[in-house]
């Protein structure tokens, strides 16, 4: 038996994948602890893992940060910093008593790999968005207000930076906080087939495919073709493009469903058409095996979700990360780009997807990969097989 301790950033997309692999663990006899954040504690602790809850040393986002998540670097290398620094004590106290033969840390939790150079224990990288390194990095376009917030950041970083060595942490610079290298054992939740640049990876990088739950939908014949929406779980807020999706759809024949997040009141929306059903949150793995198309926000789990089920989509990206995956999927055939949010546009983008086959039938050879890439039953394998050779 091995002890297992799982780091994540507060985020559904960085936890779900985790979750299928954490229930794979303790089903074959690990202990597994899991520092997350209360709203994860139920999906991990239900998966047979302990759920130590950090909330309490989150550095607290203003209304105004929430917005730059995923948008700018030196805000999150801010943030990063300041949670290995508030967690440094209790963490380190912990796992001095827990003694875990591993650490698996998602590849934005930064602080689960700090604390594991620091405490010389095994360290895995999860990376539920594509692995990413030198020659990828040269694919994600950063815009220019990107850009122009990391050149100006770079002091805070710095300085940041002084804060971790003097804690003990051997940091070089940032990039060695959020840059994995060939050596760095590392999961990664999607296929060889779908990872741009797949051959610039060693063989340290394991391509296990999506983890997905195990939910089964009993499929009923519809005569109706089904459109579902989201944004994801985090930039969702987005009254405007909900409401051109209603004005896209509301006199046709499809059956629309559209899960808005937690931000947006349904209310809001006023006159919801009868062939639409409109949720805070759905189970998206439910809801889409039962779906003819996702218009979606590319965040890499809705891409993975929908390919696993062979879903052709409508790519709707937000931000450089999203957008280098939804180009990903255009040049496999699976999804068409966006190229405006009004409604004439969601229309005949949804139009030109439904009546080709071609994207179809892209999505299911894609789907095939990701199916005999192991998910997490191989996720599982790697995390043990690395304890073995470390031992
Ligand atoms: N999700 C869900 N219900 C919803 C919307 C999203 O279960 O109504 C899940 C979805 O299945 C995926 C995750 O939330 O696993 C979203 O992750 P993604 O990487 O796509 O986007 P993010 O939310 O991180 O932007």
């Amino acid at each position: 038996m091995s002890k297992i301790v799982f780091f994540c950033i507060p985020a559904h997309g960085h936890t779900n994948p985790t979750i299928e692999v954490i229930r794979e663990l303790v089903a074959r006899g690990n202990e597994v602890v899991y520092y997350s954040f209360k709203e994860f504690k139920d999906k991990i602790e239900s998966a047979g893992a302990k759920c130590i809850c950090c909330d309490k040393y989150l550095p607290e986002l203003r209304p105004e940060d929430e917005k730059k998540v995923g948008k700018d670097f030196p805000a999150l290398i801010e943030m990063i910093v300041d949670t290995t620094l508030a967690l440094d004590k209790k963490v380190c106290g912990d796992l001095d008593v827990f003694k875990p033969d591993c650490i698996v840390s998602d590849s934005l939790s930064f602080w689960g790999k700090l604390f594991a150079q620091k405490l010389n224990i095994p360290y895995i990288c999860s990376t539920t968005t594509f692995a990413f390194n030198e020659h990828t990095a040269r694919m994600m376009k950063q815009g220019l207000n990107e850009i122009m917030r990391m050149i100006f950041g770079m002091g805070r970083i710095n300085k940041k930076i002084e804060l971790l060595r003097k804690q003990g942490y051997d940091v070089k610079n940032f990039i060695s906080i959020v840059n994995n290298d060939n050596d760095t054992n590392t999961i990664v939740y999607t296929s060889k087939e779908f990872q741009p640049m797949v051959e610039t990876f060693s063989n340290k990088y394991y391509f296990v495919g999506p983890s997905v739950a195990n939910t089964i939908v009993e499929i009923k014949e519809r005569n109706r073709k089904r459109i579902y929406i989201s944004l994801g779980t985090v930039n969702n807020k987005n009254i405007k493009f909900y409401k051109n999706c209603i004005k896209a759809f509301k006199d046709t024949s499809f059956d629309v469903i559209m899960s808005i997040g937690n931000s947006t009141n349904i209310k809001n929306l006023e006159n919801i058409p009868s062939n639409f059903k409109i949720e805070n949150s759905v189970e998206q793995i439910k809801v889409l095996q039962e779906t003819d198309i996702f218009i979606t926000h590319c965040g890499m789990n809705s891409i993975n979700e929908s390919l696993y089920y062979g879903i052709p989509m409508v790519l709707f990206p937000q931000h450089s990360e999203q957008k280098m995956v939804a180009e990903r999927v255009e040049k496999l055939g699976a999804g068409v780009m966006l190229k405006k949010d009004k409604p004439e546009y969601i229309k005949s983008a949804v139009i030109k997807v439904i009546n080709s086959n071609e994207y179809k039938e892209n999505s299911k050879n894609i789907s095939k990969s990701f199916h005999n890439a192991g998910g997490a039953k191989r996720a599982a394998d790697v995390i043990l097989k690395i304890i073995d050779e470390s031992k």
